[in-house]
């Protein structure tokens, strides 16, 4: 059993003991592979013991696009994406799309989700419901594609927030194709290794230290809250 594993059973143990059956039940329900995302109301119980580090701007490198139009991350963010760049193929490019996002921003993120997808649970797997402290907003997390050497986004079967076809959003949408499915677990591989958690609602977000790393790799708590700039 790998310590992801191992993490995730602890989780659902913790629950279990603090009393908390609804909990254990939706995250067991996920384990099993019934669901492909966590409900907000465990990742929002998640404690965070701020770690304090501070936002910086995404690091400069030959192997990184940034076109986020906030491009600032927390320290070891920053870090871990320069660790993937360094490891990424020689023809591919690490391409970030958003990286933090205020919470404005990510109302009016969530008020188009709302509006393109007409539901209220799909909006939910899709962006962060205002109110709690999205993964954006922590200086946390990142959405990121992969291009090659002439700035061509590889196809990763839907465009960054297309949602047009819901259904290829998520990272194992089964409609998608074999390249496209290759392409994805090349992103996800590069991202991993480097310390990222992939979330499986949507194919080009990942993060570390929040709250859904946490829920998601069964780590014992998020270290990084909300932060403004
Ligand atoms: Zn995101």
């Amino acid at each position: 059993m790998n310590k992801i594993t191992l993490n995730r059973f602890k989780f659902l143990f913790n629950q279990i003991l603090k009393g908390n059956f609804r909990n254990a039940l939706r995250y067991k329900l996920w384990l099993i592979g019934y669901q492909t995302t966590l409900p907000a109301f465990i990742i929002r119980q998640i404690p965070i013991i701020e770690n304090g580090e501070a936002l910086v701007e995404i690091p400069q490198h030959p192997k990184i696009i940034c076109i986020a139009p906030q491009p600032f991350v927390r320290e070891s963010v920053a870090k871990m994406l320069v660790k993937v760049a360094d490891n990424l193929p020689q023809n591919l490019y690490l391409k970030i799309l958003y990286a933090y996002r205020d919470q404005e921003t990510q109302k009016r993120f969530w008020d188009e989700v709302v509006r393109d997808t007409s539901s209220l649970q799909i909006a939910k797997s899709l962006s962060a419901k205002p109110g709690g402290i999205g993964p954006h907003q922590t200086g946390a997390a990142v959405d990121v594609t992969l291009t090659d050497s002439l700035g061509n986004e590889l196809d990763m079967g839907t465009h960054y927030r297309d949602h047009s076809n819901i259904a290829k959003i998520p990272m194992f949408a089964k409609t998608c194709t074999p390249i496209q499915k290759q392409n994805r677990k090349l992103l996800r591989q590069a991202m991993t290794r480097s310390g990222f958690y992939f979330y499986p609602g949507e194919w080009w977000h990942y993060s570390y230290g929040d709250q859904s790393w946490v829920a998601y790799t069964g780590d014992r708590n998020a270290v990084y809250g909300e932060k403004t700039l």
